[in-house]
């Protein structure tokens, strides 16, 4: 396929979807531009970026109406054919258009400059250099960890799946494994999924390539470093790729190896824009340029897991922990059977409480984990049944008492905390429920003397306060940790011997698909919190607390046994009829007006089912999403389902492109849309 007709190219432009600009335009040229190149292009009034694409065969050119390319930016190379392959594939995939996600995948700096500005950037990136420090030696690797190795250097390109429990030696198979790529002169890319949570991993790597180029890349960089980071990539400078899943679009020109680790985890799923899975992609990559994909986790997607199963990925499992710790022991406590102190919720069972004094007193750590931020999810007023809703969604606002306000952890709303109930002017209104501040302030008052730290988005809003706060726990500062997912996940506490889940219950019984598979991952991350070290290790516990003891999610839980766990959980998917059994697809649809948004989704399901392409895909009734309203805007949903993802895909390609039209056609004011492709939730 040739991109220049006649010193014509086709150039991919960022247009959102819903502009129904899909394809590429056209623009004269002087000479001959290969694929790849990125240029400046008038469209309109304005000057855009572009990048010259492949042109689609036999696509018609109107020479007449072509403008020329304003600026050609020679000074990096033009972006690969396994790149531009891998943004079709995605854009296709995902449903945008090409010009969209090939403009937004770029650092926002690279967008903006011009071609003069671009080569000073380019030129002074020459001058930097490599660390020199001494390469930290790798270990002598166990048993497993050399099968793993082995498997790994022997094996053809394709996928491995690295199931191995948190401290099994995962991490030390992937810089082996990198350190093989490197040897051979390729370039490796590690993607994790929030690089401020995962500060060791970085260190570890950075000690032990000393001497090769590390840069990262993820979206707390400034734009002057991002660009800069991912230019070291695109021109072959940096060995190794450390990001973000937005990383998984870098562009390397000497790819050897993809790394995810924990590849389970919810956030490599983009939830704007084009909602691309860079776990999924990064496969799809691998098996594109031929090259090995590493995916590691103590607990497997379930997606991944049944690959592994059917052997469609390879398998490798590290089942022990490094130097023989033991798995913390879980104690699951019935709630049920405690006696009821009148008026009074338990929030600390006596035995969790003996515990936690115990490990005080022998000093050494615990982390007590809850969900949920903030002070109170709710106000009540008991005289009028008055609740601290927020006036824009449908959610309550959420009690912070450390600066007395009612926060809308949705919109972002925020007021003082009213004196008196504002409907009945009642003085006494009271906090439903428990957020992490009053779990700390609860754990104060048990637990006198103990020095307690609270680790969650709140306490950690301001840059540098996460890190702080890590190395206060690290350094032994702290007694109890209250926090949320946010320190289950990676962090390595030596000290930390007692890990306690004080209320899971409630995504047991959520309505979403995937609640009790994120419950699982999270208690497991979080009891590999607890006993890293081996001399510790046999003390150490989980503990849970739970009006369900005999839920098979705990049972599996107490065994460490992800294995019954996916099994049982893919019985059921099986038996519902949800992914990995069956492809999902979400259509959205957003405006003031709820009426609207219904009618633009009723219209839609029209125009599918005349469409001979929806044989085999199932389109459900519109429904609103668990959180209906958020910032005064309705939201409504719909389902598309069905058995085989190629039929999915082959009706969601014919259908989504309508969808513009039937929008104009149908909303009268602002109407915004989304299709999602196997979205996380539902
Ligand atoms: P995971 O990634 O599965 O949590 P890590 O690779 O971080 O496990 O290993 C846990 C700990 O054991 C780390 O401190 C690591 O340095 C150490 N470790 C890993 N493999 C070995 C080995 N073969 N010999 C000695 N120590 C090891
Ligand atoms: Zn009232
Ligand atoms: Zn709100």
């Amino acid at each position: 396929m040739l991109a220049t007709a006649e010193g014509i190219a086709a150039v991919a432009v960022e247009t959102p979807q819903h502009a129904g600009l899909t394809a590429t335009l056209d623009y004269h040229c002087e000479h001959t531009l290969p694929p790849g190149t990125m240029v400046r292009v008038p469209l309109g009034r304005r000057q855009v970026p572009g990048m010259v694409w492949d042109r689609a065969a036999g696509a018609a050119l109107d020479a007449a109406k072509i403008k020329p390319i304003a600026d050609v930016l020679a000074a990096i190379p033009p972006l690969p054919a396994p790149w531009r392959q891998l943004v079709a594939f995605a854009a296709g995939y995902y449903q945008r258009s090409v010009g969209e996600l090939a403009l937004a995948v770029l650092p926002p700096e690279l967008r903006k400059l011009d071609a003069p500005a671009l080569a000073r950037r380019v030129a002074r990136l020459t001058a930097s250099t490599t660390t020199t420090h001494e390469a930290a030696p790798a270990p002598a690797l166990n048993d497993s960890q050399q099968a793993a190795v082995q498997a790994l250097a022997t094996m053809a390109p394709g996928t491995t799946l690295l199931h191995g429990v948190t401290g099994s030696g995962k991490t030390e198979v992937y810089l082996q494994a990198a350190a093989a790529a490197l040897a051979a002169g390729r370039q490796v890319l590690v993607l994790v999924p929030e690089i401020n949570l995962t500060p060791q991993l970085e260190a570890r790597f950075a000690a032990r390539f000393a001497g090769h180029r590390m840069v990262s890349l993820h979206s707390a960089l400034t734009p002057a470093q991002r660009l800069k980071h991912w230019l070291a990539a695109h021109l072959g400078h940096a060995d190794l790729v450390l990001g973000t899943r937005l990383a998984v679009f870098a562009a390397m020109p000497r790819l050897g190896l993809i790394v995810v680790d924990e590849e389970h985890d919810p956030s490599f799923k983009q939830q704007e824009g084009a909602r691309y899975s860079a776990r999924d992609l990064s496969v799809w990559r691998g098996h594109n340029e031929g090259i090995a994909v590493l995916l590691g986790s103590a607990t497997p997607s379930l997606e991944s897991w049944q690959r592994a199963e059917q052997g469609a990925y390879r398998r490798l499992t590290l089942s022990e922990r490094i130097g023989g710790g033991a798995l913390p022991r879980v104690r699951v406590v019935d709630m049920g059977t405690l006696a009821r102190v009148k008026g009074e919720e338990v929030v600390i069972s006596p035995p969790l409480l003996d515990a936690l004094q115990q490990r005080l007193r022998s000093g050494e750590q615990s982390l007590v984990l809850l969900n949920r931020r903030g002070y109170a999810p709710v106000l009540h007023c008991g005289a009028c049944g008055w609740k601290s809703g927020c006036p824009h969604c449908s959610a309550w606002r959420v009690f912070h008492k450390i600066d007395r306000t009612l926060r809308c952890h949705h919109c972002g709303f925020t007021e003082r905390v009213p004196r008196a109930c504002p409907e009945c002017g009642n003085l006494d209104i009271h906090a439903i429920g428990r957020g992490t501040e009053r779990l700390e302030e609860h754990l104060a008052t048990l637990l006198p003397g103990a020095r307690i730290a609270r680790i969650d988005a709140d306490s950690t809003r301001l840059k540098g306060t996460l890190e702080a706060q890590l190395a206060a726990v690290h350094a032994g500062e702290v007694d109890v940790l209250v926090g949320t997912q946010m320190v289950a996940k990676g962090h390595d506490f030596r000290r930390m011997t007692l890990v306690a889940a004080v209320n899971p219950d409630s995504a047991l019984f959520a309505s979403d698909f995937r609640a009790g598979e994120r419950l699982f991952a999270l208690l497991m991350q979080a009891a590999g919190r607890a006993g890293r070290d081996a001399a510790q290790g046999s003390a150490s516990e989980m503990w849970v607390q739970t009006w369900h003891p005999r839920h098979p999610l705990f049972a599996a839980l107490a065994k460490h046994d992800f294995a019954a766990f996916a099994a049982s959980q893919l019985r059921d998917r099986e038996g519902a009829g949800l992914p990995p059994f069956a492809s999902l697809a979400l259509l959205r649809a957003e405006a003031r007006d709820v009426v609207m948004a219904t009618a633009f989704l009723h219209a839609a399901a029209r125009l599918a089912a005349a469409a001979p392409e929806a044989a085999g895909v199932m389109v459900y009734p519109p429904v609103p999403p668990p959180i209906s309203r958020v910032a005064g805007v309705e939201r409504m949903q719909m389902l598309i389902e069905s058995r085989s993802r190629a039929a999915l895909q082959r009706f969601l390609s014919v259908w989504v492109p309508q969808l513009t039209p039937l929008a104009k056609e149908t909303a009268h004011r602002v109407l915004r849309w989304a299709v999602d492709v196997d979205p996380l939730a539902i």
